[in-house]
């Protein structure tokens, strides 16, 4: 197997916040095959190895100077069965919504509510994807990955991926693991949770009996509502992880604004709305030349078409001091910055 690696190609199209930067060395990988080849390529010539899935969720400040290798892997079977629950593995490269889009399909519980959100299936594990009360952890029975350094493949248990709030190992150990296939746990009787307000508020007394099929067009229609869509609006989601503070901290916040937006957390600390706590700073909709917060959302900021990288990043810092300025509040990026 020869690999058709490309030079010099803008990565443009591979990024939702549609930043121009270029890859020195490009390879689409549509086998995993073709991952141990290109480690070893990428050794010889004494390259850095960059992974970009979607790009749903990478801030590039500049050329990447190494090789870049975008997942395009694909397959999704049922590998095992037993009673009502069913493993399913999904190479990489699929796109997670396919995937989520065929789970319901087959009657399959698990994915419904993780519906729609952009990117691959390889990436899903890297940042513990979640939405609607669901987490990527709720459902991950395996991951298997590749270690850049080793070429060896090493299969993790879904203990094994230390899974936390937008984190995991393969993102604590960003550089050591490339995801080449997740192994997912889905079940035919899996409960129904559309218990989250924003979905509360979407439900038609048509909808009932609820399917998984239409929890997923639920939470699709929801979504749809507060989000912009990168093809028309570039834009990476949540640019900030919701913050999380000790009960005294949300307590005393809670005293001053009593209409603060608050999740239960674990260990007596309490998870704030980050989106709530830029809209109180009055920066919703707030614009800088190409970069701004999204008017129907203060959390998602949006490139309004000629934005550099370190020009959003800027932006960000400016939003992180305000908050913290008034709230006493840190927040942190959500994605990856290349
Ligand atoms: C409109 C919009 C809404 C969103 N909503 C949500 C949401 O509700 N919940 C949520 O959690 N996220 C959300 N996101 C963020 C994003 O969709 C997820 O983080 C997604 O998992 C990123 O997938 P990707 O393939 O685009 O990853 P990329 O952006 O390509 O990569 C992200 C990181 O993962 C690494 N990576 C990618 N693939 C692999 C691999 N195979 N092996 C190892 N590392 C890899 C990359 O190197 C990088 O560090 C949203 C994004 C958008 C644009």
């Amino acid at each position: 197997m020869t690999l058709n690696i490309r030079e010099n190609v803008s990565l443009k199209p591979y990024n939702t916040l549609c930043l121009e930067v270029k890859a020195r060395y490009l390879l689409l990988v549509e086998e995993a095959a073709m991952l141990q080849k290109a480690l070893v390529w990428a050794k010889q010539k004494q390259l850095a190895i960059s992974i970009i899935g979607g790009g749903s969720n990478l801030v590039l400040t500049k050329d990447l100077t190494g090789l870049v290798l975008l997942m395009r892997t694909k397959g999704i079977a049922i590998i095992a069965e037993q009673g009502t629950q069913v493993i399913v593995e999904a190479a990489a490269g699929v796109v997670w919504q396919d995937l989520v889009q065929w789970s319901v399909e087959q009657n399959l519980g698990g994915l419904e509510n993780l519906s729609s959100i952009y990117g691959t299936v390889g990436a899903a594990p890297v940042q513990n994807i979640g939405a609607y009360g669901v987490e990527f952890k709720d459902v991950c029975y395996s991951v298997l990955a590749l270690h850049r350094g080793t070429g060896q493949f090493h299969t993790f248990t879904a203990d094994q991926c230390q899974f936390a709030y937008r984190d995991s190992v393969f993102k604590q150990q960003a550089n050591q693991w490339i995801v080449v296939k997740v192994n997912l746990k889905l079940d035919r009787q899996a409960p129904i949770n559309v218990s989250y307000a924003a979905l509360q508020q979407n439900i038609s007394e048509q909808s009932e009996p609820l399917t998984y099929a239409k929890v997923s067009q639920l939470v699709t229609n929801t979504r749809l509502q507060k989000l912009p869509n990168p093809e028309e609006l570039a834009n990476v989601g949540s640019f900030f992880k919701n913050p999380i503070v000790s009960l005294q901290k949300a307590q005393q916040l809670m005293r001053q604004y009593p209409d603060l937006v608050t999740y239960p957390y674990q260990n007596q600390q309490v998870k704030l709305a980050a989106g709530w706590l830029i809209d109180k700073a009055g920066l919703k909709g707030h614009r800088e030349g190409q970069v701004g917060t999204y008017l129907k959302q203060a959390l998602v900021l949006v490139n309004y078409g000629k934005a550099t990288g370190s020009e959003i990043l800027a932006f960000a810092n400016k939003l992180q001091f305000i908050v913290n300025q008034k709230f006493g509040v840190l927040l942190e990026l959500e994605p990856v910055v290349l």
